[in-house]
C-alpha cells in the first residue's frame, strides 16, 4: 500500500509493535496509521476485552475524540446517567445528587463503558492495523536499528519501535525497565467491580453506601440490563494476593465487607458467582522516564493515575495522540519524539496523580464523624442556596485536571487517514 500523508512522504515507514489492545494501544494505532507508520497490536486476551466499567472522557481528551472522528459514536454510547443517591444501612435515601456532579451529562464531560470505547477504537482501526490476539511479547532484543521481538506463540519479528500500552501491571515495563515494585505505589485502598443482576432496578442511576474505610456503589447505565457493583476499601498495607487467583480475591473482598450492612450480604453472594470479577490495589505508576532506547510506555503502563483520578482514559487518549504526533513531527526520530512526548504530557499527568491521591482518601474516609458530615452535606445540598456554587467548585477541580494536558497541533493533522 502506498501512503501519501505528508509525514510519510519524507519519513521512511516505521514499524511499531504496540502491546495492549484496550484504550491507549488502539488509539495510538489509529494515529500512527494516519501518519503513515505501520502499527501492529499484540493483545494477551484471546479477543477484544469488551467488559468493564464506566469511564470518563473529559476536557482535552474530548478534542482528541473529535479529531479521531469518534466523538459522535462515543456520545451515542454514553452511559447517560441521570444522577445518584447515598443510602443508609436500611437502604433509605439520604440525599440525591445530580448527574453533573457524578459526570456524564455535560458538554465537556462524557462517560462511556470502557468496553464500548475499546470496541469503537478497534472498529476504527481493525481494517488498517494488524491485531494479534492471544499472544504476548516473550522477549525483546534491541540493537542500533531496531528491536527483535520474540512472541510467546513462537515467531520472532523485527520492529523499529515497541510501545508498552499494556496497563498498570505492564509486562513490557517489567521486561525493559525492571520489576513492577520499583514503579507502582499503593495508595492505601483496593477496588473491586463485577456485574450482577440489577435487583435494585436502577435506571441510569448510581446508589452509594459509605461505612468507615469503605464505599460501595451499585449502578446501571443506559442500555445495560445488569448492574455494576463497585467496592472500594482502605488497606494501608498491600494484601498479599496472586493476581490470577480470583477465588482468593473474592475472599479478601468478602472479609472487608462482612458486616452485613445494607445490601452487602446479597452483593457478596453475587461476587462469589461473578465471572467478570475485577480486583486490584489502587495504585499510581511513577517513572522518571517513559522510554528506554526504542521502547516507550503509554497510558496506565507509563503513568497509571489510578481509577480515582477519573482521568486514566483521557490520559491514555491524549498520550496516544501526542506520541504519534511527535513521531510524525520528528519524522520517525524516536529520540526526539519520545522526549517531546514526555514534555507535553508529564505536567498534566502529575497534576492528575496528585488529584488521585486526595480522591482515594475521600473515597475511604475512616472516621464515623467524617461520614456523618458528608451525609449531612448530601442531605442538605439540594436545599442550600449555594448548591450551584458547590457543584461548580467540584466540577472546576475535576475540569482543571481534565484540561491539564494540551492538544498540540501536529503538521500532518487534518490529512485523510493513511492512504
Ligand atoms: C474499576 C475501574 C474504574 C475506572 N474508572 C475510570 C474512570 O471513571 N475514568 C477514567 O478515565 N478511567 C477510569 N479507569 C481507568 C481506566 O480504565 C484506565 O486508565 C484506562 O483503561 C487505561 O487504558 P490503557 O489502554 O492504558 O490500559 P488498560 O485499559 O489497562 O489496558 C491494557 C491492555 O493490555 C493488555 N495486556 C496486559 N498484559 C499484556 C501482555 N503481556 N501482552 C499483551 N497485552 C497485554 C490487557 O489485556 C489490556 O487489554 C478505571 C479503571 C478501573 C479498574
Amino acid at each position: 500500500m502506498t501512503r501519501t500523508t505528508s509525514a510519510s512522504a519524507s519519513t521512511p515507514a516505521k514499524t511499531v509493535l504496540i502491546s495492549g489492545a484496550s484504550i491507549a494501544g488502539p488509539a495510538l494505532a489509529y494515529w500512527l496509521h494516519r501518519y503513515g507508520f505501520v502499527p501492529t497490536v499484540v493483545e494477551r486476551a484471546p479477543e477484544l476485552r469488551t467488559g468493564g466499567y464506566k469511564v470518563d472522557i473529559r476536557g482535552t481528551a474530548i478534542e482528541v475524540c473529535r479529531r479521531m472522528g469518534i466523538l459522535d459514536e462515543v456520545r451515542a454510547n454514553s452511559t447517560d446517567m441521570r444522577g445518584g443517591s447515598y443510602v443508609d444501612d436500611a437502604g433509605r435515601t439520604i440525599g440525591e445528587l445530580p448527574a453533573e456532579i457524578f459526570g456524564g451529562r455535560a458538554e465537556d464531560d462524557d462517560e462511556i463503558m470502557r468496553g464500548e470505547l475499546a470496541r469503537i477504537l478497534h472498529d476504527r482501526t481493525r481494517d488498517d492495523v494488524e491485531y494479534l490476539f492471544d499472544d504476548s511479547i516473550a522477549a525483546l532484543a534491541e540493537d542500533a536499528d531496531g528491536v527483535d521481538v520474540t512472541f510467546e506463540s513462537g515467531p520472532t519479528r523485527r520492529f523499529d519501535l515497541v510501545v508498552g500500552a499494556d496497563g498498570m501491571h505492564s509486562h513490557t515495563r517489567r521486561l525493559v525497565f525492571g520489576p513492577e515494585e520499583r514503579y507502582r505505589r499503593h495508595l492505601g485502598a483496593y477496588i473491586s467491580i463485577f456485574t450482577a443482576p440489577n435487583h435494585l432496578v436502577l435506571d441510569r442511576w448510581e446508589t452509594y453506601h459509605a461505612a468507615p474505610g469503605r464505599l460501595t456503589c451499585v449502578y446501571s447505565s443506559a442500555g445495560e440490563t445488569d448492574a455494576k457493583n463497585l467496592f472500594v476499601f482502605a488497606s494501608p498495607e498491600e494484601l498479599p494476593h496472586d493476581h490470577r487467583d480470583t477465588a482468593a480475591q473474592k475472599r479478601l473482598l468478602a472479609d472487608a465487607f462482612a458486616d452485613g450492612r445494607w445490601e452487602l450480604p446479597r452483593l457478596m453472594r453475587h461476587a462469589a458467582d461473578a465471572d467478570d470479577f475485577y480486583f486490584d490495589a489502587i495504585s499510581l505508576v511513577e517513572m522518571d522516564r517513559w522510554s528506554k532506547g526504542r521502547v516507550v510506555l503509554l497510558g496506565d503502563a507509563a503513568h497509571c493515575a489510578s481509577p480515582a483520578s477519573g482521568q486514566g482514559t483521557g490520559l491514555a487518549l491524549l498520550g496516544a495522540y501526542t506520541l504519534a504526533g511527535e513521531l510524525a513531527a520528528a519524522r520517525g526520530d524516536h529520540r526526539t519524539a519520545f522526549a517531546a512526548y514526555e514534555r507535553v504530557l508529564r505536567p498534566g499527568v502529575e497534576r492528575n496523580q496528585r488529584m488521585a491521591e486526595s480522591f482515594v482518601k475521600e473515597l475511604t474516609v475512616d472516621r464515623k464523624w467524617k461520614i456523618a458530615l458528608r451525609m449531612f452535606m448530601v442531605r442538605t445540598l439540594p436545599r442550600t442556596p449555594w448548591k450551584n456554587l458547590i457543584a461548580k467548585k467540584i466540577r472546576d477541580e475535576i475540569q482543571a485536571g481534565a484540561h491539564a494536558v494540551p492538544v498540540k497541533e501536529y503538521p500532518a493533522y487534518g490529512l485523510p487517514a493513511g492512504v
